[in-house]
């Protein structure tokens, strides 16, 4: 009789703190646009993975929004089977390059890791990189790990809007055997992927590789065309069987202060999108934008848009890059890797102070902010404590840039000219039904920023991919519900 084949021995690794990574030198980053953190080894990846204590309750799948099986990709990988880590992750996420780059992981999976005991100098296991190892790893090797795509259906999807939420909806319905069409607003496709997060946080490469993968898949990209002026949302309706809008949320709130209209005062969008997808840095020899020559720079807000801002406009050589804040370092919504990664480049922080007015130089430019000193007071809505101004300390920074981070809204071009289509009057953002991601519209279903206002990139792509699962539904019985014998959604 021959023996069962035996189980590969598992290896623990009992290193109380996270295995590094290695990083580029702050003193010559700041001179490129290359990616700062370089990436687990296969042994540092390895070693990482065998940390993971398999914990049987699974904090960290609970903690991950799209429910990755965490320790199972880590005890694959630590047996050294590093083509069963890909396909446990694939199972819920199809882009573990970017999600192991961009996600909060600190406040998601790694936040509820059993390691995670700070008072104890733990540290949780690096879930992040090691996805991002096992993502990297497949891309170099050209393994993709997706599933094969179904027979046709002859049903027809339209896709509006290129970023997470879009792609993530394109790729699995295009495997369930639909014909898929994305429509962009944009020349390029990815949303903020390619336009807001920067090259040295995400490369760009990875991103164009994924979409190439969606069109070896047979999806198709029609570019340069936003929906609601290009056509309207009714008649892409009558073209396809159903529609899935993934908008986003890119329009910049504004501080509304006097000045605000002067040459050189940005919103963090337009100065993002110039030198992310126009290329602005690479000016007159790659590309044609040019971006404005700075000297000193005053980016307002302090979440990741803020930082990425701030550490793209050190990466223009300017004399100084102020970041403006009206609460204290505690409230600071961007991730401490880039917080700290701002101060490492050398962002100057100005705390404590909220911007009241731009002044002119006399030519329609910006010459100086003038900023209110605040206080913390009690805290708002927000649980945050609120930031009260200090009577009679007014400062004056000199400037002649200025970039405006404070938010973003639901992009308005495609709801605006569909009143029919329920959204919240207060926010902009589309109602859905939270099971189906169906809108008030039969066959139109929403997911990501453009229905829970700015979020993150893999709640975006959960959204994408739970409508996907009600669309193929519908598609197949005329209804997005689930009925009460069918099996759960895959997200
Ligand atoms: P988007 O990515 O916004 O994509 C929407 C797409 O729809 C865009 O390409 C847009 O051009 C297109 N579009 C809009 N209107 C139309 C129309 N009428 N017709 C056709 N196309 C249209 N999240 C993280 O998890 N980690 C991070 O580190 C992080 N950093 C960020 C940095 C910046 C600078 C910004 C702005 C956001 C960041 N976020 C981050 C948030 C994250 O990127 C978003 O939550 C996510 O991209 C939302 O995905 P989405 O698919 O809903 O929309
Ligand atoms: Fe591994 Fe941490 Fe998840 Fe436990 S909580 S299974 S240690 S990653």
């Amino acid at each position: 009789m021959s023996e069962a084949p035996k189980k590969p021995k598992r290896v623990i690794n009992r290193q109380k703190t996270k295995t590094p990574m290695r990083e580029q030198d702050p003193k010559n980053r700041i001179y490129n646009f290359e990616e700062v953190p370089l990436g687990y080894t296969l042994e540092e990846a390895v070693n990482e993975a065998r940390r993971c204590a398999q914990c049987k309750d699974k904090p960290c799948t609970h903690g991950c929004p799209v429910g990755i099986d965490i320790p199972a990709f880590m005890l694959l990988l630590g047996q050294g089977d590093l083509e069963g880590a890909l396909r446990k992750i694939k199972e819920k996420n199809f882009l573990p390059a970017i999600c192991g780059r961009v996600c909060p992981q600190e406040d998601q999976c790694e936040l509820v890791c059993t390691l995670n005991k700070p008072d104890k100098g733990r540290e949780s296991a690096s879930v992040g990189r090691v996805e991002r190892f096992i993502g990297d790893w497949a891309r170099e090797n050209g393994i993709s790990a997706t599933p094969e795509v179904a027979p046709p259906t002859g049903k027809k999807v339209a896709i509006i809007g290129s970023g997470p939420a879009g792609l993530t909806a394109a790729s699995d319905l295009v495997q369930l055997g639909h014909e898929v069409t994305v429509f962009e607003a944009l020349h390029k496709p990815g949303g903020v992927l390619f336009y807001g997060i920067p090259e040295f946080r995400l490369p760009k490469k990875i991103l164009i590789d994924e979409i190439e993968g969606l069109k070896d898949m047979g999806v198709k990209f029609v570019m340069n065309y936003p929906v609601g002026k290009a056509e309207s949302l009714d008649s892409i309706r009558s073209r396809f069987d159903a529609v899935f809008i993934g908008t986003g949320a890119g329009l910049p709130w504004f501080l509304n202060i006097p000045g605000e209209n002067l040459n050189g005062v940005y919103s963090a969008n337009e100065f993002l999108t110039r030198v992310n997808l126009m290329g602005g840095y690479q000016f007159p020899e790659k590309a044609d934008t040019p971006v404005k020559k700075i000297k000193r720079i005053a980016v307002i807000g302090a979440g990741n848009t803020a930082m990425d801002s701030a550490r793209t406009a050190r990466r223009l050589r300017p004399e100084k890059v102020y970041l403006v804040y009206r609460r204290s370092r505690l409230e600071m919504p961007a991730r401490k890797e880039e917080i700290h990664h701002a101060e490492e480049e050398g962002i100057e922080f100005f705390l404590l102070h909220s911007p009241i007015e731009f002044l002119d130089d006399g030519n329609g430019a910006v010459r100086a902010i003038r900023l209110q000193e605040m206080r913390l007071g009690e805290p708002d809505e927000s649980g945050r404590r609120r930031p009260v101004p200090v009577e009679g300390s007014i400062k004056e920074l000199e400037i002649d840039t200025a970039v405006i981070s404070i938010g973003q809204g639901p992009n308005p071009i495609l709801v605006e000219g569909c009143p029919e289509l329920a959204r919240d009057e207060r926010r902009g953002t589309i109602l859905t039904d939270p099971e189906t991601m169906e809108t008030s519209l039969p066959g139109v279903f929403a997911g990501g920023d453009i229905v829970t206002g700015g979020a993150t990139v893999i709640l975006a792509m959960g959204a994408g991919r739970k409508a996907a699962t009600a669309m193929h539904r519908y598609l197949m019985t005329g209804s997005a519900k689930a009925t009460a014998t069918e099996a759960p959604a895959r997200v």
